[in-house]
């Protein structure tokens, strides 16, 4: 299977665009173009002719740039279905289950919903990538601004489950805060000191933190380990109880 090039385009303040290119067909999906200028001239410099938007949910940094590149490329607009009302330009309505083609490359669409309700995530199996939007973070996840902790807790599951050596493409930059905020919960995890070091570096040269694997956040992200008995301990939930556990943490990270 000819590898996807995937390439990421830094926008606003902190979110991230990614052109997915299928080199089989010429195929080239946008995921979340917030705008649209950036993703034209990245387009431009690397000879890729957009053929697709994929939106994981409906806010504004995510979808700012549908019209836009609709208007300047002729793409198909894919996103979550029951949220057409809210996703510009959408052309094909998808939800949890669905699959979505890019020229050779499939997508089974993931609800994930908890950041907004009707959150979609994409991921390309045979690719090991997938692309969350504003569902999981490296070291964190979206606020909970539609759903609660408990929906949450159940779609972060979701992405929990996928194979570790799944690449995640996370529509912010937020890493480096993120990591600030896990070790305050999780000092003593060698993994997520670690990872701290390599994002602090990686931030310090002004380099992207992401793609990271869902192996890695397995072992780092406070958010993904709310069932761990030294989180519950941490943020002082009962034992064995994770949703109490993940909507504390939640709330710590909204007030740090
Ligand atoms: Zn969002
Ligand atoms: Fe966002």
């Amino acid at each position: 299977m000819p590898e996807l090039q995937i390439e990421l385009i830094p926008v606003l303040r902190d979110n991230y665009v990614y052109l997915i290119f299928d080199p089989a067909t010429q195929a080239c999906a946008a995921v979340d173009p917030a705008v649209a200028p950036p993703v034209l001239a990245a387009l431009d410099r690397l000879g890729w002719r957009l053929t697709h938007i994929l939106n994981t949910h409906h806010h504004h940094d995510h979808v700012g740039g549908n019209l836009a590149l609709k208007a300047a490329t002729g793409c198909t607009i894919v996103g979550y279905g029951p949220d057409a009302a809210r996703i510009p330009g959408l052309d094909v309505a998808v939800k949890d289950g669905g699959t979505v083609t890019v020229g050779s490359a499939t997508a089974q669409v993931i609800e994930v919903s908890g950041h907004t309700l009707g959150h979609i995530a994409y991921w390309f199996a045979d690719h090991a990538a997938l692309f969350c939007g504003d569902t999981l973070f490296s070291l964190g996840c979206g606020r909970l601004f539609e759903g609660n902790p408990a929906m949450m807790w159940a779609s972060l599951g979701r992405l929990r489950d996928l194979p570790p050596e799944t690449r995640i493409y996370c529509a912010h930059e937020y890493t480096e805060a993120n990591a600030r905020f896990a070790l305050t919960l999780d000092p003593d995890n060698a993994a997520l000191r670690a990872r701290t070091r390599e994002v602090c570096d990686l931030r310090s040269r002004d380099l992207p933190t992401l793609p990271s694997t869902i192996g890695v956040e397995r072992a780092t992200n406070p958010f993904l380990r709310a069932d761990v008995p030294e989180l519950q301990r941490a943020v002082g939930a009962p034992t064995g109880d994770a949703v109490a556990a993940f909507a504390e943490i939640r709330h710590r990270k909204d007030v740090f």
